[in-house]
């Protein structure tokens, strides 16, 4: 039984005996995972997703992530096109929208027959071919008129581009290669494709007929759209700013950071305590272990870190770390990550005994002490109290 190979007493895992039943590299992955500080009881968890959690989300999470592991590998070209789409200053729903154009993963009539959806594929705006991807954007008489009539010079029927896919690639990268990567060529090109489509869903769903008139007021709005996006972007970068600067601190505050070899899957985490009004205080301490992920190293020197300020007595604490992800697991009601969930509980758990505790990201320079002490404890393979 699993229970065989944890030690009850330290509450962590028996080194020799789980040597004993596995192999070199298992008992690296095994020793390396967290345990829970008391008894719990099992429960059942979906283990193809970080949550842990089943649901229709994680399961077509399970099934794309397959599907596109299987898919040929990308192409540099394809890789540098993905690259660039994702840089570019859009909407994260057009970003996406765009993806699955790349990767015919949008549900026009063909593809969800081809999923075994039973509908009519014919295609609602011409009623007269089929409702591809390459018909709905390219080639069906509203695409044409919406590109015909727009200020690039884009041709839907140029040869020499079989898929949706490189008729796409070609045009943006060659207004990129033109324009830079602020083209507002770029920009027209996908408020198109997204006009087309959001003009092809107002017939599909409200039943409403679509004419040239139509798309043409879809186009305007998604360029609206975009520019607020734009504006608010520039304000929310503006805000990036003032956020970066150094927080108010309460009294006494803890600076905490993980070190993580993956290779070895040896940790080391380390704190540095603080005290604004004396700043040459010189505590903290360190520590060295396994961890399955520099996320749970970075779990770890948050409890390791609470549980010393727990003992010095400390009534008030701020912890500084340097990991988003961390912040994330805590701020989820149930946790993100399966892999920290008894990391996550064991840090709620001794957060109580503050009177005021809270824990924000900041920047890696600001944590840099912690660092160094985790670094140290990795290598030295010592633990260190100050
Ligand atoms: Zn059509």
């Amino acid at each position: 039984m699993v229970s065989d190979l944890i030690n009850r007493d330290s509450v962590s895992w028996d080194p020799g005996k789980v040597r004993q039943c596995f192999d070199w590299n298992s008992s690296r992955n095994i020793l390396s995972m967290e345990l829970p500080s008391n008894l719990k009881d099992d429960f059942l968890y979906w283990k193809y997703h970080p949550s842990g959690r089943y649901s229709v989300k994680t399961g077509y999470y399970f099934l794309s992530r397959n599907q596109m592991m299987n898919d040929s590998p990308l192409s540099t070209k394809d890789e540098r096109f993905a690259k660039l789409i994702w840089s570019l200053n859009i909407q994260p729903k057009w970003k996406i929208f765009l993806w699955k154009l790349l990767y015919d993963g949008i549900a026009v009539k063909v593809n969800l027959v081809n999923r075994g959806i039973a509908v009519d594929a014919t295609c609602d705006v011409c009623g007269l071919e089929l409702e591809d991807s390459q018909h709905l954007f390219r080639f069906c008489s509203l695409a044409k008129y919406v590109w015909d009539n727009s200020p690039m010079t884009v041709c839907c029927d140029i040869t020499g581009f079989q898929s949706l896919r490189s008729w796409i690639q070609h045009f943006i990268l060659l207004f990129y290669s033109e324009d830079g990567r602020h083209s507002t060529r770029i920009i027209w090109f996908i408020e198109n494709l997204w006009g087309l489509w959001t003009a092809r869903n107002t017939k599909v769903f409200k039943g409403i007929g679509v004419t040239t008139a139509t798309v043409v007021e879809l186009v305007n709005l998604a360029l609206k759209d975009h520019e607020v996006f734009n504006e608010e972007d520039k304000t929310r970068d503006m805000g990036g700013i003032e956020a970066r600067r150094e927080p108010t601190l309460p009294p006494g505050f803890n600076h905490v950071d993980g070190s993580w070899d993956k290779a070895s899957t040896r940790a080391g985490i380390g704190w540095a305590f603080i005290c604004p009004n004396q700043a040459d205080t010189n505590d903290g301490g360190g520590k060295y272990g396994t961890a399955f992920s520099a996320l749970q190293c970075e779990a770890w020197a948050c409890l390791e870190a609470l549980k010393w300020a727990n003992r010095q007595g400390k009534e008030e604490v701020l912890v500084l770390s340097d990991s988003v992800l961390l912040l994330e697991n805590l701020r989820s009601n149930q946790g993100k990550e399966i892999s920290i969930a008894w990391l996550i509980e064991d840090i709620r758990v001794i957060a109580l005994n503050f009177r005021k505790c809270s824990i924000i990201k900041v920047t890696r320079e600001q944590v840099q002490r912690a660092n160094d002490i985790a670094n140290t404890c990795r290598c030295t393979l010592s633990n260190l109290v100050l």
